[in-house]
């Protein structure tokens, strides 16, 4: 993947010492997170699984840690964001994991999507060592993250959210905090609920006007005007008319995003009808190879089902 560069414009001041940051997981999100907080002026050291990532971001000017566990040894607040719940439990709880750098009043900020109950599960192994964490995923996708105006929804102790302010909104620009640890997961999952529902309708609108041997473009001139217009829409949409099926938000991430809903639903005794089919769908696009895809790709199951492309020319 080639290195992202966001808005790298330099406010560094000689005269205020900022909090050095731990940033774990350098991949489509993590790697212009991390440019955007040295934009703000933070010290950064960060690690990745996979070293050539880290390579890429020491040609920055970014110093590299050997493990988790430094991380959480040198920073004053560690950040995660990687894939999934077994990911953040592995770079936290795991052997050189954060936990085992930890100290009391250390503040792990974990910004992956992953299961509320895992969060709290975290949470509150890191509390018995006086760590105090927040559970900050994002919204906004890699344009977000690059451009620093991703929506930020907080999880765990207030006064924690409240320090940590001034590093959020080096990364977003709605930034909000709601209730105790796995609020924030909470959040997002009600985000993810409403996200795939709207990729599935824009994706049967655009296949509807392609079979119906509508002008594309004006169809999607007219609709993006109404009450149909959306972000999805707007930015999605007209990547499928382009043919652009790169992620973005991979379609196996996506899957892992519904997974969660539909687990926590299930233990709410929740019915929900609409996402479950949807991520069945997504299932059948990965096992058609298109795993990782932009989640705009759902559109590719309905051009092979109806024999028709949403494209303009
Ligand atoms: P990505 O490009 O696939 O990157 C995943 C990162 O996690 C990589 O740095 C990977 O390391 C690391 N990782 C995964 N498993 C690990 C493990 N067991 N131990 C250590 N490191 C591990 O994914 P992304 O798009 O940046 O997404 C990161 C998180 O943000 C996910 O939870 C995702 O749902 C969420 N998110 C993504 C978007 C988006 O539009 N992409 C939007 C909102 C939220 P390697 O380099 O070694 O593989």
């Amino acid at each position: 993947m080639d290195l992202i560069v966001g808005r790298f414009e330099d406010h560094r001041t000689d005269d205020i010492v900022m909090k050095t940051i731990g940033f774990i997981g350098l991949g489509i999100m993590g790697q212009p997170m991390v440019q955007n907080l040295m934009n703000g002026g933070f010290q950064l050291i960060v690690w990745n699984r996979t070293a050539s990532k880290s390579e890429k971001m020491a040609k920055l000017g970014v110093e590299i840690g050997a493990s988790p566990a430094e991380l959480a040894r040198r920073a004053d607040v560690v950040i995660s964001c990687v894939t999934d719940s077994a990911d953040v439990k592995e770079v936290v709880l795991g052997p050189e994991g954060v936990l085992s750098g930890a100290y009391s009043d250390l503040v792990m900020i974990d910004m992956s999507t992953i299961s509320p109950d895992v969060t709290r599960e975290i949470s509150a192994k890191l509390g018995e060592v006086g760590v105090f964490m927040l559970d900050a995923p994002v919204s906004g996708g890699q344009w977000g993250a690059v451009n620093g105006t991703l929506s930020i929804m907080v999880g765990g102790p207030l006064e924690t959210f409240q320090e940590s302010e001034d590093i959020f909104k080096a990364m977003g620009e709605r930034i909000v905090y709601c209730g105790p640890a796995g609020m924030g997961q909470v959040t997002k999952a009600v985000n993810q609920i409403i996200v795939a529902g709207t990729m599935a309708a824009v994706s049967e609108g655009l296949i509807f006007a392609a079979k119906a041997g509508a002008d594309i473009a004006a169809v999607f001139e007219a609709v993006s005007g109404g009450a149909a217009q959306s972000w999805q829409l707007e930015n999605l949409g007209a990547r499928i008319l382009k043919g652009d099926f790169d992620p973005g938000f991979m379609v196996k991430l996506q899957q892992k995003d519904l997974q969660i809903v539909l687990d926590a639903a299930q233990k709410m005794q929740l019915p929900l009808f609409t996402t479950p089919i949807i991520n069945q769908f997504y299932r059948a696009l990965e096992l058609d190879g298109g795993g990782d895809s932009g989640t705009q790709a759902y559109i590719k199951m309905l051009e092979k089902m109806s024999g028709v492309e949403a494209r303009i020319s």
